[in-house]
């Protein structure tokens, strides 16, 4: 990912972590938990209410 893009993200207002196996990044609100979600991706239609879901 080019810089500008994870500064955009975190401009955001995003936690923006970055997914583990490069899935996306954490589109949580900063947060202090370990549970990040991912709400884009791994979303199967514009219904779905939560993306990929990781811990660290
Ligand atoms: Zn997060």
């Amino acid at each position: 990912m080019r810089e500008a893009e994870r500064s955009a993200g975190r401009a955001g207002g995003y936690c923006w972590l970055e997914h583990p196996s490069a899935y996306g990044h954490c589109t949580k609100r900063p947060h202090t938990d370990r549970r990040h979600i991912d709400f884009y991706t791994g979303r199967m239609s514009p219904t779905d209410t939560r993306g990929k879901e990781w811990m660290e």
